[in-house]
């Protein structure tokens, strides 16, 4: 819902107001901090990094900004776009079924200028937009969390229409993974062999010109997951966690993870002691790695930015960069003065290798 109308020239004007102009090009590097005075804002950040939607997700969040939304629309209509997009095998409408064929998807939202107030949804059948229904949960009553049937009976009471989730070439995945079951299946994340090319859960911060912070996350969650799965993404403080006065964090990756170390709630409170984003996001991802001995099997993402505009992306585990050979970081897309673009993150660890990977226990 569009509560707030401004023009275009007013949007740019205030970005003017607030100190971003094109003199400061440039200057907004992850994990360098604005000088004092100077706020990067409007900022749209998001974890996703699919060749065909990054770039849609951030400029529909900023145009939704420039017609007067506030930061909740832009994160949910942007977010909305990953979720429809049959092309994003990870989210929503075409995202990844559990081992039954059926997708259960995981959605929360976090509101800055509603009283940082929240909505989730986990385990929700066949309604393609989880994050708008979470954001209903937030908005018309005063529960925080719906899970499964109640969920989707909440949904079609407010009018979410229910539909057939599962597309032909995910059937098809799902169908070749159960005939290939063995005892070395363990429903961990998936081999490579179904894991998309950049794909993943979303999480979408938006910071507004005024300094407001929203974030949402969605996803379907782990490719072939148990039924009744869930992961980071709907709980508040793991997958997703927003404080106005502070900034907005968000996890993606091996969700089990992230909410043992509350993983966006702790990076927020690592930005509340002064940390800039990208020192939390580091923070996080080594108190993970610590929790293992230094050897997660698993990858896990942190994005978060902060209320100057500052914004940052670590991992656990990197990727080899196949042009200079160096390990680096899980990539994140930006939209701010500068225009849509997509970052390297940060990583601590190189990928783990075969051997590592074979090491994983089985059930
Ligand atoms: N974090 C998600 C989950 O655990 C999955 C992912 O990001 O790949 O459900």
């Amino acid at each position: 819902m569009i509560v707030k109308k401004i023009t275009r020239r007013n949007f740019f004007a205030s970005l003017v107001s607030v100190g971003v102009g094109l003199p400061l090009i440039g200057r907004f590097t992850q994990g360098q901090p604005t000088k004092k005075g100077n706020l990067n804002r409007p900022l749209i950040v998001t974890s996703k990094t699919n060749p065909d939607v990054k770039e849609s997700v951030t400029t529909t969040a900023w145009d939704v900004l420039k017609e007067g939304g506030s930061p909740l629309d832009a994160a949910e209509k942007a977010v909305n776009v990953s979720e429809l997009d049959l092309k994003d095998p990870t989210v929503g409408y075409g995202g990844s079924p559990n081992e039954e064929g059926d997708l259960q998807l995981d959605a929360s939202v976090m509101s800055g200028p509603d009283g940082n107030n929240a909505g989730a949804v986990a385990a929700l059948e066949n309604i393609k937009t989880p994050c708008s229904v979470a954001r209903l949960v937030m908005e018309r009553t005063d529960h925080l969390f719906l899970v499964g049937k109640g969920a989707l009976k909440f949904a079609k009471m407010h009018g979410f229409k229910e539909e057939n989730l599962l597309t032909e070439e995910a059937r098809k995945e799902w169908v070749e993974w159960k005939e290939n079951l063995s005892e070395r299946d363990y429903y961990l994340p998936p081999r490579k062999k179904y894991k998309p090319e950049g794909g993943g859960t979303i999480n979408v911060f938006v910071l507004d010109a005024k300094g407001d912070i929203a974030g949402v996350t969605s996803t379907s969650g782990h490719h072939f997951k148990l039924v009744g799965r869930v992961g980071d993404s709907p709980i508040i403080g793991a997958g997703l966690y927003v404080d106005n006065d502070i900034g907005d964090a968000g996890s993606s990756g091996h969700g089990a993870e992230s909410i043992k170390v509350c993983a966006s709630f702790l990076a927020v409170e690592k930005m509340r002691e002064g940390m800039t984003p990208l020192q939390a996001c580091r923070f996080v991802c080594q108190r993970v790695v610590d929790r293992h001995d230094g050897k997660p099997m698993f990858g896990l993402k942190i994005a978060a930015l902060n209320k100057a505009g500052d914004y940052g992306c670590g991992s656990i585990r990197g990727r080899i960069d196949k042009e200079s050979g160096k390990v680096v970081g899980r990539g994140f897309s930006v939209h701010d003065a500068k225009g849509h673009r997509s970052e390297p993150g940060d990583a601590l660890l190189p990928p783990m290798t075969k051997e590592e990977r074979d090491s994983i226990p089985r059930r």
